[in-house]
């Protein structure tokens, strides 16, 4: 039987061997028992159900909640080869009972049904003249009425084991707090299925955290062009206009970026959600209405512009990056301001007194986990009694340690401040009375009087911010909510204004570029090989858009990647390759093939090229100019020259030894391509303004000269 599944996992899906506890989960089901699995995003649930449906006779029934992830599924199978189908309210009658048949008739490997329908009386009865294999409840967690999306269908399920006793059944879900476990267990009567818990560690994701130093669009769109230039990723912000406002501003910069939040009609919901689907490269710029049930494995990078309001949240939504496996991007830039805001939404919510308690405790944790100077990804597993014995090597305060400094004293005037203005003031008064501001506002509450009044010119505004923005998160300074953001002390602020205890704040760093420090595959890969890289996807697109499927459903990035990594040449080469399962090789082996092929030779002619430059650089070098060059080569000038402008370029010869010129010609010539000419220092114009006096091999070699300093 086990022969079996790893024959699936070679032939069906292209994999050469299982993960982790697939292997155990596969079997248990094999062998008729019941499963109950808590595995991470992208730990590879499906293939925990899918492989025992195929292996086993009948078909495998599959509970989703989700139509959108139902689909995308059943697409991805049907490449695969597997003979799989959905029930779900998208379908007309003629269609839906087509599915029937072909259920009743025993044609299908897999079924995936939407709770609501599964369980009616009229299904219930079908599925009893049907050969099933077993039953998956995908996204399990639905079934808990404290988590974060509570499906009342979900509770009904039970009735599968009350049903269909003999049929064994798997849930799954990356959800899997203690409390959330056993209200699974419980609801779905699987007391006695295995249990069985994968880590909670998402290793491929880097976090990174940083603060909001008011100019936090530009960061952002420096970590997207320097990290994740043609990327999909996800940006999160608090409000729609700040999703307005960032989108059009991505967008102004020539990114693919598009709004999703609930302000915006469904057909333009919909739309933009398929074309972060279907194309490459799209950023969705949303609330965090955006992304349940997106099963989009190759989502890059998730930043926020805002901070989540629990470390739960922020597991869940950077959850979303790097499904397939490959290195992603957690990247946050949160400031004083979102922490206001969050605490007055939350304080004015109409949540009762207890709700609204644990809320502020979420949010002080996760404000704690934001001010970290120690490992990030240890410390947010150890948030769900997960445990990582060393720090993780691929978090921002792993990868460039944070400096903290001695701000005990600091910290001292900082609340004294607080304290003296009687508590009725927000961070920007108290900055303006520290640095000793001459304002009417300050003398006209006689603050100029007080003794803290001019007391911080050590540190400047944006070093005051920081200050207090670490007070606040060390809950040493709390924010009242129902005023304006004014500032109170708390009771642990006490030792540090007594000088009983010191305070290490965190150094703001500038912006950290993290790329460059044990990026593994993926960037590097880019670098050398993107040409092929982009002619790979842009194959893959237009595979996709043949078949009406977006483009992972084809292959998936890792597997684009493996084939820039190995250039197959042939089918056997190809099959190789993970994720080319026998169905795909046929499928698709010639297009990608041929695209490498095509890679190869352009590779070899630009040797060829240059191996055409040296001989241009012997002919110079032996005393020739370049018409005598042209002219023993059989060759055009032009050509010359730009051999010779690539020697220019690289520094391997001097525009003097090249062209017959005069010092102060030379000059002008260059002056032109600096002044008047555009960015791209076009040829064209430049030809133009001297009237044609130069022609465009020589202008090619001078504008080759420009940045090469003197
Ligand atoms: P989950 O549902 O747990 O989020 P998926 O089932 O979507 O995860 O799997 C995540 C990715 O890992 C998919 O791209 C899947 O094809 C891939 N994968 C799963 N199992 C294996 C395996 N044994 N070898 C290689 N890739 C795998
Ligand atoms: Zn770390």
């Amino acid at each position: 039987m086990e022969d079996k599944a790893l024959h699936i996992l070679n032939s069906t899906f292209g994999y050469s061997e299982f993960r982790d506890q697939q292997q155990a989960i596969i079997a248990q089901l094999i062998d008729g028992r019941d499963a109950v699995v808590l595995m991470p995003t992208g730990g590879g649930k499906s293939l925990c159900y899918q492989i025992p449906a195929m292996a086993r006779a009948g078909v495998g029934i599959i509970v989703s909640p989700l139509i959108a992830l139902m689909q995308d599924q059943v697409a991805a199978l049907k490449q695969l080869g597997v003979s799989a189908a959905f029930l779900n309210s998208t379908l007309d009658a003629a269609s839906a009972r087509e599915v029937e048949q072909q259920l009743l008739r025993g044609e299908l490997d897999m079924l995936y049904v939407a709770p609501e329908r599964l369980t009616t009386e009229r299904f219930l009865n079908l599925l009893e003249r049907a050969p099933i294999a077993l039953f998956a409840i995908d996204e399990a967690h639905c079934v808990s009425q404290w988590g974060h999306d509570f499906r009342p269908e979900y509770i009904q399920l039970s009735i599968l084991h009350e049903r269909f006793p003999a049929i064994p059944r798997i849930a799954l879900t990356a959800t899997a707090d203690a409390p959330t476990r056993k209200e699974i267990i419980q609801r779905l009567a699987l007391e006695n299925a295995e249990l069985f818990v994968s880590g909670f560690d998402r290793p491929n994701i880097r976090y990174s955290i940083s603060q909001n130093q008011g100019n936090a669009k530009e960061q952002l769109l420096r970590f997207i062009l320097n990290e994740h230039e043609n990327d999909a990723g996800i940006v999160y912000c608090l409000s729609r206009k700040k999703v307005e406002q960032i989108a059009a501003w991505l967008s102004s910069k020539g990114l693919n970026a598009l709004p999703y939040h609930a302000g915006l009609s469904a057909p333009i919901r919909q739309q933009h959600q398929s074309r972060f689907l279907s194309e490459d490269g799209v950023i969705i710029v949303a609330t965090i209405a955006f992304g349940m049930g997106i099963d989009k494995p190759d989502v890059r990078f998730v930043a926020h512009l805002n901070l989540p309001k629990s470390i739960e949240s922020y597991y869940q939504e950077t959850g979303r990056a790097g499904r397939d496996g490959l290195p992603s991007d957690a990247w946050m830039m949160y400031g004083l301001q979102d922490v206001i805001m969050l605490k007055q939404m939350m304080e004015t919510s109409d949540a009762d007194e207890a709700h609204k308690r644990v809320e502020r405790h979420k949010l002080q944790s996760m404000l704690g986990f934001s001010e970290l100077t120690t490992c990030r990804r240890q410390a947010l597993l150890k948030y769900f009694d997960d445990h990582l014995e060393q720090p993780c090597g691929n978090c921002d305060t792993c990868l460039v340690p944070v400096e903290t400094w001695d701000a005990t004293v600091v910290a001292q005037k900082a609340l004294s401040c607080v304290y003296k203005t009687n508590q009725r003031f927000g961070v920007t008064y108290l900055i303006d009375v520290m640095l000793g501001k001459d304002m009417a506002r300050i003398k006209q509450f006689g603050h100029d009087q007080l003794s803290v009044y001019g007391i911080g010119k050590e540190l400047d505004a944006k070093q005051w911010n920081s200050v207090y923005r670490q007070l606040i998160a060390r809950n040493l300074l709390s924010v009242d909510v129902e005023g304006h953001g004014n500032l109170r002390l708390t009771e642990q602020c006490r030792p540090v204004l007594r000088g009983e205890e010191t305070l290490h704040l965190r150094k703001e760093s500038k912006q950290i570029k993290l790329t460059q420090r044990g990026r593994k595959a993926y960037n590097t890969v880019k670098d050398t090989e993107k040409a092929l890289w982009e002619a790979l996807r842009a194959c893959r697109k237009t595979l996709a858009d043949e078949s009406n499927v977006p483009p992972y459903v084809i292959f998936h990035d890792a597997t684009l990647m493996e084939m820039v990594e190995r250039q197959p040449q042939n089918h056997d080469q190809f099959s190789r390759m993970s994720g080319v399962g026998e169905k795909k090789l046929e499928a698709y082996a010639d297009e990608f093939l041929k695209v490498i092929r095509e890679h190869i030779d352009t590779v070899a002619n630009a040797t060829s090229s240059s191996d055409t430059v040296e001989e241009t650089l012997s002919l110079l070098r032996s005393g020739m100019n370049a018409e005598a060059i042209a002219a023993h080569r059989n060759l055009k000038l032009t050509t010359i020259h730009t051999h010779l402008a690539k020697a220019i370029e690289t520094g391997e010869v001097e525009l003097q030894q090249v062209i017959e010129l005069s010092e102060k010609e030379i000059k002008t010539i260059q002056n032109a391509f600096l002044n008047f000419g555009d960015e791209d220092r076009k040829l064209k114009p430049i030809h133009e303004a001297f009237e044609g006096a130069y022609d465009y091999g020589l202008l090619q070699c001078i504008r080759a000269s420009i940045d090469i300093p003197a």
